[in-house]
Order: C-alpha cells, then structure tokens, then sequence
C-alpha cells in the first residue's frame, strides 16, 4: 500500500513537473515565431520618425542676431555673438553654437527662429567620450546631416511609425503585414529617385 502511494505521488510530480516544462516551452515557442525588437547596433540602425527631434542644423548665412532662439529656450542655451556694424547700421554674426550636452531638443529655437535658419534633423548618434565635444560651432552645425536610409554600411530597420495603424506592440506583427508608413525599402528607394 505504501509504496502504491509513493508512485501515485511520483506520477503525480511527474505530470506536474511535464506541465511547468510545457508551460515554459510555449513561451519559448511563442518568442520563436515573434519579430526581434533588438537593433544590432551600429550595423543596424532604427529610421527616425518624420518629425523626430536630432541634431539641430544652422545656416550661417540666414541668420540675423535677433537671439529669438536665445529667449525661447528654456535654458538659454545658443550662444549668438555678433558686433554691430555701424556702417551698414545691422549686426554681424561672428559665432553661434548649441551644447547638444545641455540642449533638451524641444525645438523651441527651431519653431520660432524669424528667418528658419535653424532645423532639426534625423541625426541621433551624438555620443563622444568627451562631453565637451557636444558643444557645436557654426561649423559643425552647419553640416548637413546623415541620414540612415543613405548609409551603404547600416541596414536601417523600422520603428513604431512604421508598424501598422493603431498597433504600438511590434511583438504581435508578422513580417508580410501592411505598415502605416513606408518601408525602409521605399523610403531608401524615394530617396534614390
Ligand atoms: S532645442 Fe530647445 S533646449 Fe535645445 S537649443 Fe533649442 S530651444 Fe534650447
Ligand atoms: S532666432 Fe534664428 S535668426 Fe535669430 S539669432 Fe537665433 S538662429 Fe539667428
């Protein structure tokens, strides 16, 4: 009778113990058939959405030294300096930079500079060893900017704006279902044309 019950009770951890592997399976198997949501970076990079916030971009010429981008961000953050010329009774620009280490990207300096010199661009690779390499000259501010979709050696992958209308969970999509936005494919082909 004892040893009756000593199986009975290993049956019973048997079918338990075969009912937790099951459980654990399905979930590997469930991720199996899911799209990975890691990017294999720098290989791989995300497409920023269309109204994405990076790099600021300046163009040295349009600007007049009104410092409306000055008093618009709230840290104060562009240095304008400029000289008065008296002779043509207007300021000149000497030199203007953006510390993008301090800089929030809010784009308030964009949306109100008077003669839009100043745009955002897709650029969100400012990673330096030195922060002190993240304060812009007008040089550098005014390169123009990367984009990933025109990187031979990055194969760009899409983001939220490219899933599916109303879905936020890339977890649930198939590789054939229709995005909302344009694929990297259209967008690398838009470019080309
Ligand atoms: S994006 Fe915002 S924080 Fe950055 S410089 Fe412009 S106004 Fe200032
Ligand atoms: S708001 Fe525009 S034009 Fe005025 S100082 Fe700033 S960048 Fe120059």
């Amino acid at each position: 009778m004892k040893f009756l019950n000593k199986v009975g009770d290993y049956a019973k951890e048997a079918v338990q113990a075969a009912k937790y592997i099951g459980q654990g399976l399905s979930v590997t198997f469930d991720h199996m058939r899911r799209r990975p949501i890691t990017v294999q970076y720098p290989y791989e990079k995300l497409i920023p959405s269309e109204r994405f916030r990076g790099r600021i971009h300046f163009e040295f010429d349009k600007c007049i030294s009104c410092e409306v981008c000055v008093r618009v961000c709230p840290i104060n953050l562009p240095v304008v300096d400029w000289e008065f010329n008296p002779q043509i009774k207007k300021k000149e620009l000497k030199s203007y930079s953006i510390d993008f280490g301090v800089c929030i990207f809010c784009g308030n300096c964009v949306e109100y500079c008077p003669t839009n010199c100043l745009s955002m661009t897709e650029e969100y690779d400012l990673s330096t060893y030195d922060r002190h390499e993240l304060n812009f000259d007008s040089v550098a501010l005014g390169r123009l900017p990367t984009k990933v979709t025109e990187d031979p050696f990055v194969t760009p992958i899409r983001e939220l704006a490219y899933l599916p209308k109303g879905v936020m969970d890339g977890h649930e999509v198939s590789h054939t279902e229709r995005r909302a936005g344009q694929t990297p494919e259209e967008i690398i082909e838009a470019n080309m044309n």
